[in-house]
């Protein structure tokens, strides 16, 4: 089962990343570093709804 997620930098607040995760492998919030072209550097990335 795959879902959709949305990743957003938790600096800025922008919603930059569109992705899917698997609920099985990561049932919690994901956090990801990625990189923020509003930072313009690499920032973490949170999951939200
Ligand atoms: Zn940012």
């Amino acid at each position: 089962m795959r879902t959709r997620i949305t990743l957003a930098c938790t600096e800025c607040k922008n919603r930059n990343y569109d992705t899917k995760k698997d609920k099985k492998t990561h049932p919690d919030r994901m956090e990801t570093k990625k990189y923020c072209r509003f930072c313009k550097k690499h920032t973490l990335h949170k999951e939200t709804k």
